[in-house]
């Protein structure tokens, strides 16, 4: 099936074509980020004006990359949540309009389902049962992934988000938005071992976020801002390490714990250079198989969003033209909504 995806839950305008929900023909994403960046994070009201202005020639761009017209498009699949609404209503209200207009079956996806089967538009793809770390902007969670929609959540973050306690650390330090890249890229000229961040709540599945940030505004305070770029990287490079090892370090052990030996990484900040690169270590060691798609693929995009969509239509799932937009849908409740 010929699937079309949209996506618009935050601040990037995308759709996408993808065939059998295996096979990219097109991923067109348009970002804000500069819109945004002079505030330091998304300005929901901005983003919304945007997404109206992007979506339509995002969607053109993406069937005229994908060599398709409108008329070969089997299907529509759409973020329906969890986002920012107002983002959210753009590309939904676009993919009812087109399914309506054209008598196409359509269906909204949840987003970190979507960030999950990013997995499988790579050549080497997961068998179900798997462990799965989504961590992004918004969220930082482990599932226990039987099959698509069948989930349980084995660990979630009590308070920031990865993605977050990046992006606030870069504001703090005042290197720029969105802090994640920056930070990555900078870390590589540190050295991690230099400065020592605190790892919590080391007994649990569960995250925490906000110690690692407070002790770099500790450490800020005590020693002021970082005066020379070497000094900054070494920064960095400490931060960047607490965070990535918790993140490894509870995945494995939510593998351990579920007898499974797939992991797979999705979800922004899983574009992380050390992440990557400490999560193919340790797997190789534990005898575990590592699943992260490529970069472009873990930040928002709507082929992620068609290879769900793919799943459920070609299942005989539809959405009612009455379906609306949700901020908050856990995982959990992916098939209880239906
Ligand atoms: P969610 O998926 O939870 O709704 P979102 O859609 O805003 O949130 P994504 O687009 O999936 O999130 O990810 C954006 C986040 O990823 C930002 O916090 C950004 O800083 C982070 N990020 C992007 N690239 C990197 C990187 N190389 N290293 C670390 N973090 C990164
Ligand atoms: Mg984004
Ligand atoms: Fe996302």
């Amino acid at each position: 099936m010929i699937v079309l995806g949209i996506e618009s839950s935050c601040d990037e305008t995308a759709a996408a074509v993808v065939r059998d929900g295996r096979v990219l023909l097109s991923n067109v994403i348009a970002s804000q980020i500069k819109e945004h960046s002079k505030y330091g994070g998304v300005v929901p009201e901005i983003a919304s004006r945007r997404h109206m202005e992007a979506i339509i020639p995002v969607i053109l761009q993406a069937l005229d990359d994908s060599g398709m017209e409108l008329s070969d498009i089997e299907g529509i699949a759409v973020t329906r949540g969890p986002g920012l609404v107002g983002s959210l209503l753009v590309g939904l209200s676009v993919a009812k309009a087109l399914a309506f207009s054209r008598k196409l079956p359509w269906v909204g996806v949840n987003h970190l389902e979507a960030h999950i089967a990013s997995v499988f538009l790579s050549q080497n793809v997961p068998r179900f049962p798997f462990v799965a770390l989504v961590v992004s902007g918004g969220h930082t969670n482990i599932y226990f992934v039987e099959n698509f929609g069948v989930f349980a959540i084995l660990g979630q973050t009590r308070d920031d988000a990865a993605g977050e306690a990046f992006d606030k650390a870069a504001k703090l330090l005042d290197i720029g938005y969105p802090g994640g890249m920056i930070i990555d890229r900078l870390a590589r000229e540190g050295d991690r071992t230099l400065l020592s961040f605190p790892r919590a709540m080391r007994d649990s599945l569960d995250f925490s976020f906000s110690g690692v940030k407070t002790s770099l505004v500790v450490h800020v305070k005590k020693h002021g801002k970082p005066s020379t770029r070497e000094e900054l990287a070494h920064l960095a490079a400490g931060y960047q390490e607490a965070i990535v090892d918790v993140l490894v370090e509870k995945t494995l052990k939510a593998a351990e714990l579920k007898s499974v030996s797939q992991i797979v990484v999705c979800g922004g900040v899983a574009s992380n250079s050390r992440l990557r690169e400490h999560f193919a270590d340790r797997t190789a060691e534990c005898g575990m198989d590592l699943f992260v798609p490529p970069p472009i693929l873990c930040t928002d995009n709507a082929a992620m969003v068609a290879v769900v969509g793919n799943n459920l239509l070609g299942r005989g799932i539809t959405d009612e033209f009455s379906l609306n937009a949700v901020s908050r849908w856990p995982l959990d409740a992916t098939l209880s909504c239906r």
